[in-house]
């Protein structure tokens, strides 16, 4: 069949490997998967609740989620024709390449980065110019010279997933200064809730300034929401307005509008939860320290090891072999800051494994 030629250079996404999968592969009782992200400690308490209240199933959900919108505005102190809510912030991604990308444009990202801009920008047959990170972090002068009069979408991912490092505020204005007013800057924020660094950009307060930026944030790590799919952009309204024409008229279910209004309601339960993974990177960089393995500070839930080739694949079959589920790259391992005693377990495992390789 004549489908997109471009398909076939592609894979459908593969998640980390699941829980019950690694039981049964190596005959395991407990399985720490440590491999995605999400949050160690659930979401907020307040979410069973109010979903337990939630409307009849058998209409449609409010296609323009309303009360979210609402909530978000106000928690944000933006107006409402600025959001627009997505099926995960990775059907945000797939509705930027939509709007944005086709034959003979030219995309810019990092790489490594957050697979998906490749994976769409590739769809839609969009040539992607990807610029190796130096020491983990984007290249924003490399970034900024690969833009040409073609270049429609740069992807800013930060904090940068993989690798956990961050872009301050004087180097993303400087960069924002260098790009032409009709490209469009996706800077995805997944991980903001998690950031901790003084001098991390607060974008919101760009968006008057440059009105060719879409911020990304997501209720899938944080807040502890990864199965109900809401993530969100925040940009001009005019954007807003025409990135909505290509969303799917229902595309978040009312469960998740609900769960998400309900996690919006309880910054304690955020609060507490940074709190706890800033002190579990803590514990992470002493460890490394000690043990001479090369890492990246992070500003998010995640820490990456720095180890290449094929140390990588054995490393990350020597955890699963004894239950934990990381995530393995081409140039490192991603591993999700979970709880403490798992953290602390993790370590141990570690200390055993990387010696041998040294
Ligand atoms: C997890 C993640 C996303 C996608 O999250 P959703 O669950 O689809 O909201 C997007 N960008 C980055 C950088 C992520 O890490």
């Amino acid at each position: 069949m004549n489908v997109k030629e471009q398909l076939f250079s592609l894979k459908a996404y593969t998640p980390g490997k699941t829980i019950d999968e690694v039981k049964k592969a190596y005959n395991l009782d407990k399985i720490v998967k440590l491999a995605s992200n999400e949050n160690p400690y659930g979401c907020s308490p307040r979410v069973l609740e109010a979903i337990t209240k939630s409307p009849s199933f058998a209409v449609y959900p409010d296609g323009a989620a309303i009360q979210l919108k609402d909530a978000v505005a106000e928690h944000l102190g933006v107006k409402e024709e600025q959001l627009i809510f997505s099926s995960g912030l990775d059907e945000l991604i797939q509705i930027v390449a939509r709007a944005m990308l086709s034959e003979g444009s030219n995309t810019v990202m990092a790489n490594e980065t957050f697979s998906q801009y490749r994976h769409h920008a590739i769809i839609e047959n969009a040539e992607v110019r990807e610029i190796p990170l130096i020491e983990g972090c984007h290249d924003l002068k490399g970034m900024a010279e690969a833009i040409d009069g073609n270049t429609k979408v740069v992807w800013i991912c930060n904090p940068n997933n993989p690798t956990g490092t961050y872009i301050a505020k004087d180097e993303l204005l400087s960069f924002l200064q260098k790009v032409p007013s009709d490209v469009l800057i996706v800077i995805d924020e997944a991980y903001y809730e998690y950031v901790t660094a003084n001098d991390y950009p607060q974008t919101i307060t760009l968006l008057e300034q440059f009105e060719n930026i879409l911020i990304m944030r997501t209720f899938s790590k944080a807040y502890g929401l990864a199965a109900f799919r809401v993530g969100y952009g925040i940009g001009s309204p005019e954007l807003i307005k025409l990135l909505d024409v290509v969303r799917l008229p229902f595309n978040t279910s009312a469960l998740a509008q609900t769960a998400a209004i309900a996690a919006l309601d309880d910054p304690e339960f955020i609060e507490e939860c940074i709190i706890r993974n800033t002190n579990g990177l803590e514990k992470y960089y002493e460890f490394f320290d000690q043990q001479h393995i090369p890492y990246y500070r992070s500003q998010a839930n995640f820490v990456f090891i720095n180890v290449h080739g094929t140390e990588t694949q054995e490393i990350f079959q020597r955890l699963l072999e004894k239950g934990w589920i990381v995530r393995a790259f081409p140039n490192g391992i991603r591993i999700t800051i979970g709880k403490e005693q798992d953290n602390e377990n993790l370590m141990k495992e570690l200390k055993e494994i990387i010696p041998i390789k040294q």
